[in-house]
C-alpha cells in the first residue's frame, strides 16, 4: 500500500473504530444472574417479581392491581419491612400507593432519599417494562442494600398507583402524605419499552449538586441535558413531572429502546431485556448507596448543562457557560472563514459549501420519500412519517440505518461532484456554518443541546484549520481532520443509533437529516485536494481518496 492510499484509508479506519466504541459502550451492562453476591443487583432475582406483576393488564382499581399490591406488600414483609398503603383524602381518586420506609443509622429529623416507580400498569397491556420493571429494581436493589451495611439517610420506598391514567397516586403523596416533607431526593424509574441502556434522562432544576453526585454515584452513566429538551417537545410525562411540581429534587431513569412495546399487549416479561433490567437496576443500587450516605438537606444548585461520554464519564459545566461559549465558537468561525480568505479560498466557495448541506438534506427526504413509497407498494408498513400517532415496527431499525447510510454517502457524493473543482476546505467550512448557527440558536431557546452543535464545531473548525495547514491530503492533514472530527463522531454517533430503537419512524426525518449534518462534520476525512495542488491536472489523475 503506498502512503497516499494510507493518509486516505486510515483516518476513516480510526474514525469507524472511535464510532463503533462509542455505539458499544452505551450497551447495557451483562445480566448477573440468581447466582449473583447478596450486596449485588441481579436481574435473574428481579425478573421474578417482574413475571410476578405483569402477568397481566393491572391499571388502577382493578382486580389485578389488588393482586400486584398483595405481592408487593408481601415481598416488602420478607425484606422485614412495614409496608403500608396509603388510601387517598378524596374517595374520588381510586390510587392506592404501596409505601414502606428503611430507617438510617443518622441522626432522626434528617432528609431521606424516595425511591419511586409506579406499579399500575395501561390497560392494553400486562407493562412489563413500563412499568414492572421499575418496581422489580427498586425491591431487588432495597434486598441488596440492606445484605450490606445499614444506610445512614432513610430510605422511602414508593409503589404509586394511577400513573397511566392521572398520575393520582403520585399526587396524593406529595399533597396528603407526612412522609412527603422528609424527602430530601426523589430517584423515579420507568421506561418507554423493554430494552436498551438505562438512561438518566430527567432532573429537576437546579442541578448542578445532583449531577456531579450522579456522576460520582454510578459506574455506567449514560446521560445529557439534550434529552430533557427532547423530552420536553414529546408529549409524555412521568411521575417526576408531579415531584418537580411538589420542588422536590430528583432524577429520573428510564429505557427507551424496544419502544415498539410500549404500552401495548407485546409489554411481556418474556420480551424484557435482562441487561437493560440490570443496568436499570445497577443504577438504582449504586445511587442508593451512594445518596443514603450524603446529607440531602440541600439537593439545589445552579443548573448544568452536562452529557456523559463512553458511558464512562460525565462532563458538565454550568449553564450560565452555554451562550458565551456558542458566541465564541461564532467568532472562531468568523477567524477560520477570514484565515481561509487570506489564504486564498473565496467567500463564494465558503456559502457554495453551505448551499450543498441544504441539497443534501434535500436529497435526504427524497430518499425517505423513496423508501416509504417502496414500503407502502410492498406493505411493510402503514406507518407515515412524522405524522402522528407514531408507528414503531421492527423494521424501524433497518430500514433507518439503510436510509441514513444513502443520505451520508449522497451527501459526499454532491459535496464530491456539485463541489467541482471548488477548495475543498471552503466547502466543509460552509458545511460548518450550519453547526455553529446550530449551536447558537440552541444556546438561546435550548441551552442544554446547543452542547452537541458547539464542542463538533470547534474542534471541527480547529482540525480543518490544521489539515489545510498540513496540505490537505497529507497523512499528517489527515490526522488532523481526525482529531477535528472526534466530538461528532463520539457525541452523535451514538445518539443516532438511541434514536433509531427509540424514536423510529415516526422521526425518520430529524434522524436522517442529523446523519447528513454528521456527514458534513467528516468531510474533511474524505478531502479531494486544493485547487492549487491540482490546477493543470486532469481530474482523474487526483489521489484517489475513497
Ligand atoms: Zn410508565
Amino acid at each position: 500500500m503506498n502512503h497516499q492510499r494510507i493518509a486516505n484509508w486510515a483516518p476513516i479506519g480510526a474514525a469507524v473504530l472511535v464510532g463503533w466504541i462509542g455505539i458499544e459502550a452505551q450497551k447495557p451492562p451483562r445480566a448477573l444472574g440468581l447466582d449473583a453476591p447478596a450486596t449485588a443487583f441481579s436481574a435473574g432475582r428481579a425478573q421474578k417479581h417482574l413475571a410476578r406483576i405483569a402477568q397481566a393488564p393491572h391499571p388502577m382499581g382493578s382486580a389485578e392491581a389488588e393482586k400486584v399490591r398483595a405481592y408487593l406488600v408481601t415481598q416488602l414483609k420478607e425484606l422485614g419491612l412495614e409496608p403500608s398503603i396509603q388510601t387517598p383524602y378524596s374517595s374520588e381518586n381510586p390510587a392506592r400507593n404501596v409505601l414502606a420506609r428503611i430507617r438510617g443509622t443518622g441522626p432522626p429529623g434528617r432528609k431521606a432519599l424516595l425511591l419511586s416507580a409506579h406499579y399500575d400498569s395501561v390497560a392494553a397491556g400486562p407493562g412489563a417494562g413500563d412499568n414492572a420493571s421499575g418496581v422489580a429494581v427498586i425491591l431487588e436493589a432495597v434486598r441488596a442494600l440492606l445484605a450490606g451495611p445499614p444506610p445512614v439517610r432513610d430510605v422511602i420506598v414508593l409503589f404509586d398507583d394511577g400513573e397511566e391514567i392521572d398520575f393520582g397516586g403520585s399526587i396524593a403523596f406529595t399533597r396528603e402524605h407526612a412522609w412527603n416533607n422528609d424527602v430530601g431526593v426523589v430517584l423515579n424509574f420507568d421506561a418507554r419499552g423493554n430494552s436498551g441502556p438505562s438512561v438518566m434522562f430527567e432532573t429537576s432544576d437546579d442541578n448542578g449538586w445532583l449531577i456531579t453526585q450522579y456522576a460520582q454515584a454510578v459506574s455506567h452513566p449514560l446521560a445529557t441535558s439534550l434529552s430533557m429538551d427532547v423530552y420536553k417537545a414529546m408529549p409524555n410525562d412521568t411521575d417526576l413531572t408531579v415531584y418537580k411540581q411538589a420542588n422536590l429534587a430528583g432524577l429520573n431513569f428510564a429505557f427507551g429502546a424496544g419502544v415498539a412495546a410500549y404500552h401495548s399487549p407485546h409489554d411481556i416479561p418474556a420480551a424484557m431485556d435482562p441487561d437493560t433490567l440490570q443496568h436499570q437496576g445497577q443504577n438504582a443500587l449504586q445511587c442508593l448507596r451512594w445518596f443514603t450516605a450524603l446529607d440531602l438537606e440541600k439537593p439545589h444548585a445552579p443548573g448544568v448543562t452536562y452529557f456523559s461520554l463512553f458511558s464512562r464519564f460525565v462532563v458538565a459545566y454550568p449553564m450560565t457557560f452555554v451562550l458565551p461559549l456558542a458566541l465564541a465558537t461564532a467568532a472562531l468561525y468568523g477567524l477560520v472563514a477570514a484565515w481561509l480568505v487570506v489564504r486564498g479560498s473565496t467567500l463564494r466557495e465558503i456559502l457554495a459549501g453551505a448551499g450543498l448541506l441544504f441539497l443534501a438534506q434535500l436529497a435526504a427526504l427524497a430518499i425517505l420519500t423513496s423508501a416509504y413509497m417502496i414500503m407502502q407498494g410492498i406493505n411493510i408498513t402503514r406507518s407515515s412519517f412524522n405524522q402522528e400517532p407514531f408507528h414503531f415496527s421492527h423494521h424501524d431499525l433497518l430500514i433507518l440505518s439503510v436510509a441514513s447510510t444513502l443520505a451520508g454517502l449522497a451527501t459526499i457524493s454532491i459535496y464530491r461532484r456539485l463541489g467541482g473543482m471548488s477548495d475543498w476546505t471552503a466547502l466543509c467550512a460552509g458545511a460548518w456554518l450550519w453547526w455553529v448557527v446550530l449551536g447558537c440558536i440552541l444556546a438561546a431557546i435550548a441551552p442544554g443541546s446547543s452542547y452537541f452543535f458547539v464542542w463538533p464545531s470547534v474542534f471541527g473548525l480547529c482540525g480543518l484549520a490544521a489539515s489545510r495547514k498540513l496540505g490537505e491530503t497529507s497523512l499528517r492533514a489527515r490526522g488532523a481532520a481526525f482529531l477535528g472530527s472526534l466530538p461528532a463522531l463520539i457525541l452523535v454517533l451514538p445518539l443516532l443509533r438511541t434514536m433509531f430503537d427509540s424514536l423510529g419512524l415516526g422521526m425518520a426525518a430529524p434522524i436522517v437529516g442529523l446523519a447528513v449534518l454528521f456527514t458534513a462534520a467528516i468531510l474533511p476525512l474524505v478531502s479531494k485536494g486544493r485547487v492549487s495542488q491540482i490546477a493543470g491536472l486532469p481530474a482523474s489523475t487526483l489521489t484517489a481518496a475513497p
